[in-house]
Formats: structure tokens, C-alpha cells, sequence
């Protein structure tokens, strides 16, 4: 189904960020506490991710390049409850139809590590291979074989910039994992595993975290907790607007809205809103089960939502402060 995948990739698979973005929730969802990122040329040229996660099963390793194959949802009851950052099994198989793909895996029982490799559509057999426990997948020369795609790709810097915002937001998101990242061989970011309040320190800086205050709400299995800027951090160039449901980055109207009526409510600012903040609730009360490349949700209980998130800021925003 050359053709066809191909096709299904381009509505994944953008630019050299979204599979950056697949290879890290690949990582994440693999129980990894250590993640590696290679870059070269913006990932047109290369994007390597090294995990030390549970790793593949030798012989499930062509079927982790082919569509629709997932090892995350036993059954359609599972898409009710979903705790995985991947699900559908098209990730991997969407990038390997349109770049040059290896994949090697280790597994901690098995003897050795297994390397399978593709061009385009084209599978080869796994092969013998050295790793540690874990996997590296590599991904060469983005859509080698979609010139009219490849020619939408911006500048190196640009792509670049992009593949560090994914980068950033997983950083943000999982502070239990050390990450590195490096761009045409130089060290860009190294994170070790901290605290949450000390990762948004790490990764967005002392200039927005010396200026925020820390929440935590909980009510009825729903809790709140992250980083909200005072008026005392004016935004620099980047917008720092990142919220988190059970771990997945979300920009969604619902969302923004009850922030954007705390900080206007309670500091009277009316666009400078910067938060870091990290929603958890039970799977069950959101549906995540959308277009893998959208950043909605849709809560069952949205307006109940949409009031916890508002008091619960804008309680935190009115706190006196020493
Ligand atoms: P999905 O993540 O939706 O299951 P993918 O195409 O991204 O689908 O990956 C296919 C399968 O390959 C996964 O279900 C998982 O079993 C396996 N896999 C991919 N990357 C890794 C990794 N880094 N570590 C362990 N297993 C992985
Ligand atoms: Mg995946």
C-alpha cells in the first residue's frame, strides 16, 4: 500500500517536528527516564531518538513499521481509557513511508539487540545489531520520495526551532526524564530528571519561573497543579502558554478562556497570561481520541471544568505573596 501510506503520512507526519514528536511519545510511552535527541540540518537531514525504555520484541519489530499495528489498545474499551500518548499504530509506518528509516531495540531479556531498516516502503528483514536496553530510531532525508513536500519545509533554523518546541513541551511535561538534545553535534539543552517546579525553572528560565507563583488544586479527582507569571514577568518573545492534560500538551478555547478571565478578573490583565500548568484527571472524563496532529480535547464535563480551572487560578493568582 505504498501509495496509500504515503499519503496517510503527509496528514501526520508535517515536517521533521511531528516525527519528533512521535519518536518522543514513543520514548515516553516505552517507560524511558532517559531520552536523546540528534538533529542535523533542522532533522531535514537527521532526527535520532535513543531511549532506555522496555524496548521491541525482535520478531515484533516489522510490525511496528506497519500501519495500524499498536502494542498500547487491547481492545475498543481501552479508547475509553487511554493513558498512552500513542494508540493508533500509525506513527512509525507513517515516517518509514517517507524518509529512511532505522529502528534497532533491545529488549533487557533478550541476548542481543535486532536492527530493522527501511527505504520508503521498502521493508528489510532485522538484522543482528548492538544497543543497550532500549531503542534508537533514526530517521534520514524527510520525505526523500514527496519532493513537492519537501519543498514546504522552511529554513533549517525554522525546522529547527519548531523540533525544539515539541522537544521543550515533552521536557515540560515529563520532568522525570532526563532529556538531552543536540543540533548538528552540538549540545543544545541537558535536563536532568528534577521536580516539575525545578524543569520549568530549567527549561523556561529563571526570568519566568523567579516570577510565578506555584498552584496546586485539587477537588473530586481533579487536580491542578504548575506555574502561573505574575505581573511581574513581562512575556518576552516566546509565547510561554503551556497547559498539560494527563501529560498530553492541549491548546484548547475552553482552556484559554478560563485562564484568560482569572488573569483579567483578578490582575486585570487583559493579554499577558503565562502559565505552565498540568491538569490530571481521570481518562475516562476526556476524550483524547482526535486527529493525532490537533491539540484538543473534549471533556465530558466541560463547564464543570471550565469553573475548576477559573477558581482554582484565580484563587491562586490572589494569594498574597511575601
Ligand atoms: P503507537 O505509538 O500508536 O502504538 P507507533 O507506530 O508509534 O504506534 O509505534 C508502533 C509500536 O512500536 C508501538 O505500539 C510500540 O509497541 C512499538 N514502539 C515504537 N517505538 C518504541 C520505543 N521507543 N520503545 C518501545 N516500543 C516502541
Ligand atoms: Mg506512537
Amino acid at each position: 500500500d505504498g501509495l496509500i501510506s504515503q499519503i496517510a503520512a503527509g496528514e501526520v507526519i508535517e515536517r521533521p517536528a511531528s516525527v519528533l514528536k512521535e519518536l518522543l511519545e514513543n520514548s515516553i510511552d516505552a517507560g524511558a527516564t532517559e531520552i536523546t535527541v540528534n538533529i542535523a540540518q533542522g532533522g531535514l537531514k537527521l532526527i535520532r531518538v535513543t531511549d532506555n525504555g522496555s524496548g521491541i520484541p525482535a520478531e515484533e519489530l516489522p510490525l511496528a513499521l506497519t500501519r495500524h499495528a499498536t502494542s498500547k489498545i487491547a481492545s475498543q474499551e481501552d479508547l475509553h481509557s487511554i493513558t498512552s500518548l500513542g494508540f493508533r499504530g500509525e506513527g512509525l509506518a507513517s515516517i518509514a513511508s517517507v524518509s529512511y528509516l532505522s529502528l534497532i531495540s533491545h529488549q533487557p531479556a533478550g541476548k542481543h539487540a535486532w536492527e530493522i531498516r527501511s527505504e520508503g516502503t521498502r521493508l528489510m528483514s532485522p538484522e543482528p545489531s548492538s544497543h543497550m536496553a532500549g531503542t534508537t530510531v533514526e530517521v534520514r532525508d524527510l520525505f526523500f520520495n514527496l519532493p513537492a513536500r519537501r519543498k514546504f519545509l522552511k529554513t533549517e533554523a525554522t525546522e529547527f526551532a519548531h523540533c525544539e518546541e515539541v522537544f521543550r513541551r515533552m521536557a515540560l511535561s515529563h520532568a522525570d526524564i532526563t532529556f538531552t538534545l543536540r543540533h548538528n553535534g552540538n549540545l543544545r539543552s541537558h535536563w536532568q530528571a528534577a521536580e516539575a517546579a525545578e524543569r520549568i525553572g530549567a527549561v523556561l528560565g529563571e526570568e519566568f519561573s523567579g516570577a510565578a507563583t506555584w498552584m496546586d488544586e485539587q477537588s473530586a479527582g481533579i487536580g491542578l497543579q504548575g506555574m502561573l507569571a505574575l505581573p511581574a514577568y513581562s512575556r518576552a518573545t516566546r509565547d510561554m502558554q503551556y497547559f498539560f492534560v494527563n501529560g498530553r500538551f492541549i491548546r484548547d478555547k475552553l482552556i484559554t478562556h478560563a485562564l484568560r478571565e482569572a488573569y483579567r478578573d483578578v490582575l486585570h490583565l487583559d493579554r499577558h497570561a503565562a502559565f505552565v500548568l498540568y491538569l490530571a484527571i481521570d481518562p475516562e472524563q476526556v476524550d483524547v481520541n482526535v486527529h493525532p496532529t490537533k491539540t484538543e480535547v473534549r471533556f465530558r464535563e466541560a463547564r464543570a471544568i471550565h469553573q475548576f480551572i477559573y477558581h482554582g487560578v484565580s484563587k491562586a493568582l490572589a494569594l498574597p505573596r511575601s
